[in-house]
């Protein structure tokens, strides 16, 4: 099916130089939507909502916010949020703009660290969108899964308590 000119604008905003310098889909060649469905199946797959990650996301960049760019312990977790004094829109289109904050969390143990900005929060929680493979804030779904839940002890999976 030929995109409409709307669906190509709204496309646009996926690529490099647009709304971020890196762009959103890397060296993924997919349909937006199919990169969506594959994630979404992943996570099905593993029962674990997206939901759940975005709370736990949200969490943390809220923690991590409270250090002032200053490392916060949490959970067994090290968080380092930066703000780099900007706002940036979500490239979906919807009308709101989202705080240019890159969050740093490090599973103290392990030494695994993750990085994601508070436009990807949204971009979960909203549109089950993680990114494009090979793309700077692609986060996969089993990894941030295996991040969050199997680790600390921490209960998975449509947790109210961790609701934000
Ligand atoms: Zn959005």
């Amino acid at each position: 099916m030929k995109p409409t000119p709307e669906e190509e604008r709204l496309m646009n905003n996926f690529l490099p130089g647009k709304i971020s310098k890196d762009g959103f889909l890397g060296s993924d060649s997919r349909h937006i939507h199919d990169i969506i469905e594959e994630d979404m199946r992943i996570l099905e797959a593993l029962d674990v909502d997206r939901t759940y990650l975005a709370d736990r996301l949200h969490f943390f960049i809220r923690r991590g916010r409270e250090g002032l760019e200053m490392p916060v312990e949490e959970e067994g977790y090290r968080i380092e949020v930066h703000w780099q004094r900007g706002m940036l829109p979500c490239p979906f289109g919807e009308p709101g703009l989202h705080p240019k904050l890159m969050a740093f969390v490090t599973h103290s143990a392990s030494g695994k660290t993750i990085r994601y900005s508070q436009l990807s929060v949204h971009l979960i929680r909203r549109h089950g969108f993680f990114g494009g493979k090979g793309s700077f804030f692609r986060l996969q779904p089993r990894e941030l899964v295996h991040f969050f839940c199997d680790r600390a002890g921490l209960a998975c999976a449509k947790d109210p308590e961790t609701a934000d």
